[in-house]
């Protein structure tokens, strides 16, 4: 699966023919999102800019109410993750088509059948056909405004999802060739400073890890993240050693790129026992990893990232 339409590459969010009477959703701000509107030409539209980052399901039921009997022709998700989550939601809700731009690259988000929305405060990881977007447009003019960091995160997410999803249990040879162009044009874009190249590397990545899916690098990560490390730092150490146990084809290459990006050693406050007994009901990653996965093998896995530093 795949959105409907897909236009990428220098100016395409310029040259879209974007529908009357769209709602923009975004969380950036008006000094920064009245340039982008500017650029993408749009014209006769409304926008809501109160969306924040871990969107909860309350803003997306605000907006739904908000805008009901305004005729609104489609949604317009511009910005990272949490703007795009909440226009996936809400087309869910409403039918109304759903229109993509991503502007922190990395996540392939925009290609997804996935959304993370927040209900009572926890961050929930959901999937449905109807997330699915009705066009993405992927432009690098965004890229520049991007801070070092989220870049840097972003672009080892896409490459550890890459990787990840190439070696699912459920890949399958469409999907391995989108996760293998991907990872090579996302190598060329962070060995070589290629920039430019990373929007359409995190794309490609989307279609093939979100037809696949990630494994346990993924799974490792997210006991760091519920200790506040970035998403994509966390999988700098954590993906390295997964794909060391997993003998991985890409273990060289992916080490290599977070060696590049300078990422720094990972910490882990709780005892790594506790640690091993929440990843492993993370079924839906770990089912999928090409060699299964016990306890001990967790507990492993953390002793290597918090102790011998994986990325030396
Ligand atoms: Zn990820």
């Amino acid at each position: 699966m795949m959105p409907r339409k897909i236009a990428f590459g220098e100016n395409a969010a310029k040259e879209f023919e974007y529908p009357e009477n769209s709602l923009i959703i975004t969380t950036t701000t008006p000094d920064i999102y009245n340039k982008w509107l500017d650029y993408m030409g749009i014209k006769k539209y409304e926008i809501y800019d109160k969306a924040t980052p871990d969107p909860a399901i309350e803003t997306v039921e605000t907006i739904q109410k908000n805008y009901e009997g305004k005729n609104i022709s489609a949604y317009i998700g511009l910005g990272g993750g949490s703007s795009m989550d909440v226009c996936k939601y809400l087309g869910k809700l409403t039918g109304i088509p759903k229109i993509l731009i991503p502007t922190t690259f990395g996540t392939g988000a925009e290609m997804t059948t996935y959304a993370v929305i927040s209900f009572e405060h926890k961050k929930k990881l959901l999937q449905d056909e109807a997330f699915l977007a009705d066009a993405a447009i992927v432009d690098p003019y965004f890229l520049p405004g991007t801070p070092f960091n989220i870049m840097r995160n972003s672009a080892c997410d896409a490459a550890a999802q890459a990787s990840e999803g190439y070696d699912s249990n459920l890949a399958n040879p469409l999907t391995k060739l989108f996760c293998r162009e991907a990872f090579d044009i996302l190598e060329d874009a962070i060995v070589n400073d290629k920039p430019n190249l990373l929007p359409y590397g995190a794309m490609l990545s989307g279609i093939g890890f979100g037809n696949s899916s990630t494994t346990l690098g993924h799974a490792l990560s997210y006991v760091f993240s519920n200790e506040g490390v970035p998403h994509g730092y966390a999988l700098s150490s954590c993906t390295t050693v997964a794909h060391k146990f997993n003998k991985s084809i890409y273990y060289e290459r992916f080490k290599r790129i977070c060696q590049k990006l300078k990422f720094e050693p990972l910490k882990l406050k709780q005892p790594l026992d506790e640690a091993a007994a929440v990843i492993m009901p993370d079924r839906g990653h770990l089912d999928n990893n090409p060699i299964p996965v016990t306890k001990q093998d967790i507990i492993k896995c953390l002793e290597e990232i918090i102790n011998d530093n994986p990325l030396a």
